[in-house]
């Protein structure tokens, strides 16, 4: 049962009570600092927020991607993306195992992640593939009962603190006609085993939750770690892969709308001529737009969310939603890195971060030209082009 609105209205007046506590200057120096914020996840803990997308049975809220999303929109607003990405680890990665882990699984893992006592990572990129997941290479070899993982992933997030990682690996050649069967899905343990090395990429935005490069050499998991079937593992990951959209989607329109509140306020301060910039309407024309472009973009994603709630199929709804409050995220803090002239070069007025942080969501989790090739494709019918 979808929420009414005075519940949803709750449940963003509670985060943004948390949200106050934890202004942009403090993700500005936790940016500077690249700490992981603990104080601000312990809050999130404490409230139980951690586990809102998690069934009740396992110790979470049970809510779905419609009031997820609100907390999101409400992160990126107040908190920019540093805050919002604490939560977002607890929201999507978990997606597989809730969907096709076993039981044993999810009733041994899920309540950890609920609560906030274990962290995870989601390790899908490698360096040579890029945005051909079939042709992955890190491999998980069957010995006996085990496996032995070699190979190495790029760009994981949230590797340093994670407990446990969601790995995707070939566990078989690649079949040219079948190239996405072979690849298999483990839930493992991370923190604390041998035969595994992370190091930090040095990044320009979102320092406070680590990227990194993992080299797997020898690295052991086991047949009780696969999510779902040996050779069948990228079904699994696409129950990630939509809500990861969605989520990224509502992140983008609540970095939209922050970067848009620090630019009107700015605009009416900021005097020049003898009046206030915004007066003029060439500042004020774009700041309109921007805020119609987020409303907008509002509605696709919550269209995204209500089906994907409803466990309707929105593959489509989903990558346009990400597409449209990505572009509509990033137009509002373009035009907040303009309207602030010079000083918006100027770390202490923050609208920078949200800048390079909706630019960064264009490109990642999954690029606007990889959503264009999917519409083309699986929409309009047009010949597949990758
Ligand atoms: C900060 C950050 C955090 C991340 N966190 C995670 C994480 O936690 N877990 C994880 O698994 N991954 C993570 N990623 C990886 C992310 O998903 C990839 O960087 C992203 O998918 C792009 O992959 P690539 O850089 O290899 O692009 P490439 O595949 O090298 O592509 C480069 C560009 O070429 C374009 N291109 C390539 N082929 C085509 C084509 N056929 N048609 C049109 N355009 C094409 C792409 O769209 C892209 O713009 C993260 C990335 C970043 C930057």
């Amino acid at each position: 049962m979808p929420l009414d609105q005075s519940e949803l209205d709750l449940i963003r007046g509670s985060i943004s009570k948390i949200a106050q506590q934890f202004n942009l200057d403090y993700w500005r120096k936790a940016d500077a600092n690249k700490d992981y914020p603990w104080d601000f996840k312990n809050a999130l803990a404490e409230g139980g927020w951690l586990g809102m997308f998690m069934p009740e049975q396992y110790g979470g809220m049970g809510l779905g991607l419609q009031e997820v999303g609100i907390v999101l929109d409400e992160l990126g607003r107040k908190c920019g993306f540093n805050g919002n990405s604490v939560f977002q680890y607890f929201v999507f990665p978990p997606g597989p195992v809730i969907h096709h882990g076993h039981q044993e699984m999810k009733k041994e893992f899920l309540p950890k992640l609920a609560t906030g006592e274990e962290m995870m990572c989601f390790g899908v990129t490698e360096p040579d593939n890029g945005v051909d997941t079939s042709r992955l290479k890190t491999f998980a070899k069957k010995d006996g009962k085990r496996y032995l993982v070699n190979g190495r992933k790029v760009w994981i997030s949230n590797a340093m603190n994670a407990d446990r990682i969601l790995l995707l690996t070939r566990t078989a050649p690649r079949d040219p006609e079948r190239p996405f069967d072979g690849v298999t899905l483990f839930l493992t343990r991370l923190k604390g085993k041998k035969g595994v090395e992370i190091n930090r990429i040095d990044k320009i935005m979102r320092n406070t939750v680590d990227s990194d490069e993992i080299v797997f050499d020898n690295f052991e998991v086991f047949e009780d770690e696969i999510v779902g079937e040996e050779g069948k593992g990228f079904r699994c990951l696409i129950a990630g892969l939509n809500p990861e959209r969605i989520a990224v989607a509502y992140t983008a329109i609540g970095l939209g709308r922050g970067a848009l509140e620090l630019t009107t306020q700015y605009a009416k301060d900021r005097v020049v001529f003898d009046r206030p910039i915004g007066k003029n309407q060439a500042v004020a024309h774009p700041l309109a737009e921007a805020w119609m472009r987020l409303e907008a973009a509002e509605l696709m994603t919550q269209k995204a969310a209500r089906m994907f709630d409803e466990g309707k199929s929105c593959g489509p709804e989903a990558n346009a939603a990400k597409f449209l409050a990505t572009d509509a995220g990033f137009m509002a803090a373009d035009f907040g890195m303009q309207f602030h002239g010079g000083y918006s070069m100027s770390k202490e007025y923050h609208i920078s971060r949200f800048w390079m942080e909706t630019r960064h969501l264009k490109i990642a989790p999954i690029s606007q030209q990889m959503v264009c090739n999917f519409i083309a494709d699986k929409v309009l019918g047009l010949p597949k082009s990758y």
